[in-house]
């Protein structure tokens, strides 16, 4: 596409040209620069140019345009002020034209304030003579600012036929944000949010307003004209609730679509709702990503962790747009891949949450002993945290824990004004049923949704504690002894919470033969998610599927050396009045996987004895099953 912007001095061609160039991803050409050193020279000393002057410049503009369109357009800022001389450029079917018009004692203001610019500003009169009112294209008056000015010539241009590259459906904390970044990084967005008579109405166009610095965003409220404003094939990210919203939002925009284009569902959906969703757009010939995102608010706008997974083909449509817009780990590559079919790629992410459940709650396990056990203030443990996330323990939920520890509201401590109730909103109980169902141990995960299930019975937790006379006991040793078995049963529960996540990815993945890639999805895990951690680098480095995770070099040494130090921290815990259940659940489920002779043979023996459920022996290798009668003996 080739963009023409014409007008007099003063008029704003360059900044218009600028801002158009930016927001259509195309270069912008200064027709000033194509004048000869005579053309120059004469216009600084006031003297205006003949047509003769101008016939050879127009002819090398023309020339510029004609070779610039091969490769993909570019916007041309020319005074162009006669239609003979627009005629001259106008060399492509695909070219647009906007005239910069305004009132004379506005430009001539403009003129006045400029700085090192060889046009006289006495030669506004001379131009404004000789300029002719155009013929084809936009006119369009400037009295607006420069960004309203940038605006109407985009919805000018789209009328047109110029089109966005991508559209976001759902202008929420997420969705504003990944269309904020996309823009930023020269992908050219249009934001649609559903309308709600009364309630929702311009929330895109509000986000258009707010943002006057990011060029090349379009508001709709309107489904239809939304989707003609893309370009084929179309590309669409949704950031709208999971479930029900997701399959509405789909019955209403797929009539509107055609083959080949791709829908994108970048929100927490469940995988197996995914799944079916990719099948569904297949059918009509179209591709379907279901693909987390995470990073919060923050992260989508400044560089998320990106798992796209579903239909290969359509993400080769955007893997240049993500890559784009997503964090970048040590090595400066996209925290972003190609994660696998169907739902994988949500898949993936709920198991990210769970693991982002359990880190949470291990901290929070310790910042309760520490403090009310140990006795420490909030900043002594805000120290202790930002000390151990100097080291191999450095991870964002770490850092962030050691922050919001010193954050006070009015001279006090903000978190002793939070009330002590957390929820789950989907992922996390997902990812537990999805290992009950593959019959994966979870417990320690597992203990972290359910931590938040007790937190949210407040009023019986007041009234048991009272009942059952419940008080912190303080810990009589000191805490520089038990500090370092601290940070080593600290260390442990998280990679306890690791091997339980990938564990059920592996096994899923194994399952359902999607082949996931285990190094490149820590990888993108390194920066951008909430997870990103020294252990998340290491495991990108040295975890290979082949062997079990918690042989993974590196990881071995620390659950040998560490799990006397967990048991020790959980048992101090417990014998002092302090729930710890992702801490002691890592441990009971740790020793139960290293131990060799474990006590199922009881559990088999009253099954057999109570229901006949026969039982396998140690000494017949052949797997055979017995009875026995148990009362006859
Ligand atoms: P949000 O701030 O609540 O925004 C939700 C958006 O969806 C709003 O634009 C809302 O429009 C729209 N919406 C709500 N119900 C709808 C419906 N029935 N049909 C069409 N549009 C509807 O949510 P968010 O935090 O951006 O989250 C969006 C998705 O990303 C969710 O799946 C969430 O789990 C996931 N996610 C969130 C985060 C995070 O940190 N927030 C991180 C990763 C993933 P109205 O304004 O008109 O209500």
């Amino acid at each position: 596409m080739l963009v023409v912007i014409t007008g007099v001095s003063g008029t704003g061609k360059t900044t218009l040209g600028m801002g158009l160039s930016a927001g259509l991803g195309l270069p912008f050409l200064d027709a000033d620069q194509f004048h000869s050193p005579a053309n120059i020279a004469k216009m600084s000393r006031g003297e205006p140019l003949s047509d003769e002057d101008r016939i050879p410049w127009l002819q090398s503009l023309a020339d510029a345009l004609l070779e610039y369109q091969k490769s993909g357009g570019a916007v041309l800022a020319c005074s162009a002020l006669k239609n003979a001389y627009r005629q001259r450029l106008q060399v492509h079917t695909d070219q647009h034209w906007i005239h910069l018009q305004g009132d004379r004692d506005l430009l001539w203001e403009r003129m006045l304030a400029r700085k090192g610019h060889y046009m006289k500003a006495s030669m506004l009169d001379s131009q404004l003579a000789i300029w002719e009112k155009p013929s084809f294209g936009l006119l369009l008056n400037i009295t607006g600012t420069p960004e309203q000015v940038l605006q109407v010539s985009l919805h000018y241009l789209t009328s047109q036929g110029m089109k966005m590259k991508i559209g976001v459906i759902g202008m929420g904390v997420m969705g504003k944000s990944l269309a904020l970044n996309l823009a930023e990084n020269g992908v050219s967005v249009s934001l649609y949010n559903r309308f709600v008579a009364g309630k929702e109405e311009g929330v895109a166009q509000a986000i258009r307003d707010a943002h006057p610095e990011i060029p090349h965003l379009l508001a709709f409220e309107d489904l239809k004209k939304f989707v003609e404003s893309l370009e084929q094939p179309r590309k669409i990210l949704m950031m709208i609730p999971a479930g029900a919203a997701i399959d509405a939002q789909l019955d209403a925009l797929l009539p509107l679509l055609e083959k080949d284009d791709l829908v994108i569902d970048g929100g927490n959906s469940f995988y197996l709702d995914s799944d079916r969703r990719v099948n569904r757009l297949k059918e009509m010939g179209m591709h379907f990503l279901p693909m987390g995102v995470s990073g919060g608010e923050e992260g989508a706008r400044k560089g998320p962790s990106i798992m796209p997974g579903g239909n290969a083909e359509g993400y080769a449509m955007v893997a240049d747009f993500l890559g784009r817009i997503s964090a970048k780990d040590k090595e400066g590559k996209p925290c972003v891949t190609y994660v696998g079919p169907g739902g994988s790629g949500h898949f993936i992410k709920m198991v990210h949450n769970s693991m982002e459940y359990g880190e949470m709650q291990v901290l929070a396990e310790l910042v309760h002993l520490l403090r009310f056990g140990f006795g420490c203030s909030a900043a002594q443990i805000s120290a202790i945290f930002s000390d151990w996330a100097k080291g191999e323990l450095k991870s964002f939920l770490l850092e962030i824990t050691a922050d919001l520890l010193l954050f006070k509201e009015g001279g006090e401590l903000l978190l002793d004004k939070i009330l002590d109730q957390a929820g789950q909103k989907g992922t996390g109980a997902w990812s537990l049923t999805t290992a009950l169902e593959y019959g994966i141990p979870y417990s320690p995960l597992a203990e972290a949704v359910n931590a938040r299930g007790v937190s949210g019975e407040k009023a019986m937790r007041v009234a048991f504690s009272k009942s059952f006379h419940h008080e912190f006991q303080k810990v009589e040793g000191t805490l520089e002894t038990w500090l370092p078995k601290i940070k080593e049963a600290y260390a442990l529960a998280r990679i306890i919470n690791h091997e339980v996540g990938f564990r059920l990815m592996k096994t899923v993945s194994d399952t359902k033969g999607w082949g996931l890639n285990f190094n490149e999805i820590a990888r993108i895990w390194t920066n951008g998610c909430i997870i990103r951690s020294g252990l998340m680098e290491r495991i990108s480095a040295n975890y290979a599927d082949q062997i079990a995770f918690f042989e993974t070099p590196g990881v071995k040494e620390q659950v040998n050396s560490g799990r006397m130090a967990l048991a020790e921290v959980v048992g101090l815990g417990l014998t002092h009045g302090f729930a710890m259940p992702v801490m002691s659940a890592g441990i009971n489920y740790l020793l139960g996987r290293i131990t060799a002779e474990s006590s199922a043979s009881v559990i088999q023996a009253q099954r057999d004895y109570f229901g006949a459920h026969t039982y396998q022996r140690k000494d017949d290798p052949s797997g055979k099953f017995y009875h026995t009668e148990w009362t006859k003996s």
